[in-house]
């Protein structure tokens, strides 16, 4: 009986302990299948390690304002990366974009080749709202609606009060632009966001021309006071081109008739509005889910120290926390110590050109003629050119580089080439893998956002880059 009991006993206690190993693995599988495990589980869990903060080899010299330590991340948890792309992945489904370039976009499916996730961070416990086919920017419908609002005739449109200069804003003035300058420019989307916002694209000079040209502008979200830049110039050209302005002794419209220049004013929405307004600027909870998420784990992971307001402020990707230039297809498979998560920075999507906002750029690249492409940054005062390319290439790039050090006074830096510490961005992804002449131009001093203060200065330097363009490749 003594011993019949003894085992009973022990019976008992081992019952005892499968049911807490059951329930407490029951409970951590609700955790993580409710996103309920947070970023400092997930890291604390991987003993993965910071990633280098080193901003784009194009944008060295662009300020980090959070409080960024600089480890290597060599040891980044792959079974994080597996989350990340996981995410990416789900979320730049919702956009609507397609192009030359979409079918690039593989998903999660194709980018999990790390193993399995052991506990998946999975920031959204909702499912999508939103389906492909309903992604719809409302903001552009209709804009006729605000004719009211349009500034009176002598009144400039795009005004300089502040360089938090928003995508509303934007959308608005770019419909009274067309208005006061019937013929003279066309506006048009060339994708959807996660966050539903319309990747817009201005059209000035010869459509029909043999040359076109691509800037692009904020691709970095707390670089938003180019967006600002984008519109003094588009609009400086139409008050020109209409009112018989001259550039080096020739007129506007004469400067314009045999090239096409296509500004992409905000290349990231999202971001910028995230940048500008916080969470509340966004308007699917699940992004603002995703961004929320992308300040915790960045908190996680000890890179940053900041109050999430601040955060916010200073950050620099887009919606599903992608760093959209080092999104591109150029470098992208080898750059592996980047973030392997979403994040502020850093992070280079689940698979390259996976965006909407990369795709849209591709596109108005790829759907013309192009023969230069500018991408504007903040800050530095400086010119990023000679991605390590050879020959003609390398010679038709200094030719672009120095005519616009020559207007601007910028200093000229040379570009790291891509490796496994750095993925390329736009302009070196147009230089290497399509041989189109491409420079950075990175604007103003300090720390991003940048004060509308420093836009006078900014103005001055970079007020005639686009008739520049048009007497370099127009003719
Ligand atoms: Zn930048």
């Amino acid at each position: 009986m003594k011993d019949n009991n003894g085992k009973k006993g022990i019976t008992a206690i081992l019952l005892v302990l499968i049911v807490l190993i059951l329930g407490t693995a029951g409970f951590l599988v609700y955790r993580v299948v409710e996103g309920r495990v947070t970023p400092m589980d997930v890291f604390s869990a991987t003993n993965s390690k910071d990633a280098s903060m080193t901003e784009s080899g194009l944008a060295d010299m662009e300020s980090s304002g959070a409080a960024l330590s600089d480890t290597s991340a060599d040891e980044a948890a792959s079974g994080v990366t597996g989350s990340g792309a996981a995410l990416s992945g789900t979320a730049s489904g919702a956009a609507s974009s397609s192009n030359a370039a979409a079918d690039t976009t593989k998903s999660a499916s194709t980018t999990a080749s790390a193993p399995a996730p052991t506990t998946a961070a999975t920031p959204t416990p909702t499912p999508d709202p939103v389906s492909q086919q309903s992604v719809n920017d409302i903001s552009i419908q209709d804009l006729s609606q605000y004719r009211s609002e349009m500034p009176a005739d002598g009144q400039e449109i795009v005004g300089t009060s502040t360089s938090a200069y928003t995508y509303e804003q934007m959308v608005k003035d770019l419909y009274f632009l067309s208005v006061r300058y019937p013929g003279l420019m066309t506006y048009d989307s060339l994708g959807v966001t996660a966050d539903q916002r319309s990747i817009m694209e201005a059209v000035i000079g010869n459509p029909q021309a043999s040359r076109h040209i691509v800037v692009q502008y904020s691709i970095h979200a707390r670089e938003y006071i180019n967006s600002l830049l984008a519109m003094r110039q588009l609009e400086t050209y139409l008050e020109n081109v209409s009112g018989g302005g001259t550039f080096n002794g020739r007129t506007y419209t004469d400067l314009f008739s045999n090239v096409c220049i296509h500004l992409l004013p905000m290349a990231n929405p999202d971001g910028v509005t995230v940048s500008e307004s916080g969470l509340a600027g966004l308007r699917r909870e699940r992004m603002q889910q995703i961004v929320h998420w992308c300040w915790e784990s960045d908190t996680g992971l000890g890179r940053t120290s900041q109050p999430i307001e601040q955060y916010l402020k200073t950050f620099k990707a887009n919606a599903n926390g992608v760093d959209l230039n080092k999104n591109f297809d150029i470098g992208w498979s080898g750059y592996t110590d980047g973030v392997p998560v979403p994040s502020t920075d850093c992070y280079k999507g689940g698979a390259a050109a996976s965006e909407p906002e990369t795709q849209a750029i591709l596109k108005a690249v790829e759907s013309n003629p192009t023969v230069c492409v500018i991408a504007y940054h903040s800050s530095g005062d400086t010119i990023y050119w000679n991605y390590g390319t050879s020959g003609d290439i390398l010679e038709s790039d200094r030719y672009l580089a120095e005519s616009v050090r020559n207007l601007t006074g910028y200093a000229l830096s040379n570009s790291k080439k891509y490796d496994h510490t750095l993925a390329g961005g736009c302009a070196d992804y147009f230089v290497w893998a399509k041989g189109i002449p491409s420079i950075t131009i990175e604007t103003g001093t300090g720390n991003c956002p940048l004060d509308i203060s420093k836009f006078a200065h900014i103005w001055d330097k970079n007020k005639e880059v686009l008739p520049l363009l048009a007497s370099m490749y127009g003719s």
